[in-house]
């Protein structure tokens, strides 16, 4: 099973459109030692000529224009795009849906409670379904494995929240426990296991646990500190309040994960204020001492 990493960036992307932070303003005056990033999104394949996609991401559209692979490969109108996993509601995972509304049919996978705020409560999502068929919504059951693009996969539960623009009386009918999801992923032959996490607000004991099977851990990269989000002008809430575990600091990541022996771990979802963005920093220096490494937009893995 081949994995791909599309985009590895936080909502916004690296640069954003608005921030003129020190990592954005550096990278747009090419002073900075590092990349671009799109908004994180993954893709996958069992099957040759068959692709997954998890998350749907503002930038997919070109993101699947710098992916050969996920081009049309037969006829006039094609894709090899079959199923999309959407595992929150919030814009930077679904938003990209949207984008895939020109008649190509496929599945998406989510919990019952995203699949009403996206259908039932915005009615732009009527341009995917314009015909019979068009798109299969299937609901993603928390308590048990599930199988979707020739992979098994099984719901973490994390402490994530619905998205603000959703009203009061919507929340009050949905289950907060499939608000965001983190996902297992296996091939469904067999093979490697690999933790998909990009927003983990902390690491329970028995996340810990399960993660010790994995061989591959995508973790929340969003922010180095726990105030790093204080420093962005109209953000007065910490990462952690955002749902958001800090990389560094006393429970931090790296502290939190220090135990995870076996499997390869990647941050992804980095935001772009984060240093370690920036590969001449300490901060940068001492995830990569840890034995992590950080995302990049065409990061390819083999379960
Ligand atoms: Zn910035």
């Amino acid at each position: 099973m081949r994995v791909k990493i599309l985009g590895s960036a936080a909502g916004g992307g690296f640069p954003q459109w608005n921030c003129s932070c020190a990592n954005c303003r550096r990278l747009r005056e090419g002073k900075f030692k590092g990349t671009a990033r799109t908004q994180a999104q993954l893709a996958w394949s069992s099957a040759p000529g068959q692709w997954t996609l998890l998350n749907a991401s503002p930038d997919l559209r070109f993101q699947i224009e710098a992916t050969p692979e996920l081009w049309p490969q037969e006829g006039t109108r094609h894709s090899p795009i079959r199923d999309v996993i959407v595992p929150s509601a919030e814009v930077d995972q679904m938003l990209g849906l949207l984008l895939l509304r020109e008649f190509h049919s496929f599945r998406i996978h989510t919990t019952p409670s995203i699949r009403r705020i996206l259908t039932e409560d915005n009615s732009m999502f009527g341009v995917l379904a314009r015909f019979a068929g068009q798109v299969c919504w299937n609901d993603i059951p928390l308590d048990q494995p599930f199988c979707a693009g020739g992979a098994r996969l099984e719901v973490l539960s994390l402490s994530g929240s619905f998205p603000g623009f959703v009203s009061s009386a919507r929340l009050a009918e949905l289950n907060p426990a499939e608000a965001v999801i983190g996902l297992l992923i296996s091939p469904e032959l067999g093979g490697g296991m690999l933790a998909f996490l990009p927003g983990a607000a902390c690491v329970s004991d028995a996340l810990l646990e399960r993660l010790q099977t994995c061989d591959v851990v995508l973790f929340d990269g969003t922010f180095w500190s726990d105030e790093e989000p204080s420093f962005i002008p109209g953000v007065t809430r910490t990462a952690r309040q955002m749902g958001h575990l800090p990389v560094s600091g006393s429970g931090g990541s790296l502290e939190r994960l220090a135990a995870l022996r076996r499997a390869r771990k990647i941050y992804v979802h980095i935001n772009n204020t984060n240093p370690i963005l920036d590969e001449e920093s300490m901060e940068q220096r001492m995830v990569r001492d840890a034995g992590w490494e950080v995302a990049w937009d065409g990061m390819e893995m083999t379960l």
